[in-house]
């Protein structure tokens, strides 16, 4: 965004700070969209937190998960362990692609609710069916 700078200085809170000291960076922009690879876990190694599932920021969930998956993932590794990696990796992948499709129903569900405006770019990728 080529104004960055000028918007932020003219934002209510922010920009009186910015004369104070506070130094204004250059933007860097990436994406924040869902994932979830596949496979989730091989011989071997098992994918937890982020390098497992991502999730979209206003949903706040990527801590949570983290958490939650790498305890999973820890089961995981000490059946595969115990000589069970097959139906341990079997186990995972389905405790975590269910929680991915419990994750996506909500936030179609979530989306949908917010009808204002129906011609915007970022609402009618967010409103249509993936
Ligand atoms: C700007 C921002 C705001 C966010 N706000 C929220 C929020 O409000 N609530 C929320 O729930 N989630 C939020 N998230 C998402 C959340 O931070 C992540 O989902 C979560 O931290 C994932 O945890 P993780 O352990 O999988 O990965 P990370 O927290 O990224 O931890 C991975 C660690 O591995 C290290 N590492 C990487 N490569 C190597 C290597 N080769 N060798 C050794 N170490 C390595 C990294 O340095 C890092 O410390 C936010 C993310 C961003 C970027």
């Amino acid at each position: 965004m080529p104004d960055w700078a000028a918007r932020v200085s003219r934002t209510k809170l922010i920009g009186p700070g910015l004369g104070q000291g506070a130094v204004l960076l250059g933007t860097h922009t990436c994406s924040a969209a869902s994932t979830l690879i596949s496979p989730l876990a091989g011989p071997g190694w098992v994918a937890a937190g982020d390098a497992a599932y991502a999730f979209e920021p206003l949903s706040s969930q990527g801590i949570a998960k983290a958490l939650r998956s790498g305890c999973f993932a820890a089961y995981c590794a000490l059946d595969s362990l115990n000589g069970k990696a097959e139906t341990a990796r079997a186990r995972y992948e389905a405790l975590v692609q269910g929680e991915f499709t419990h994750y996506r129903a909500a936030l179609a569900r979530h989306y949908g609710a917010e009808t204002r405006w129906p011609e915007a770019e970022f609402w009618r990728r967010r409103l249509t069916p993936a």
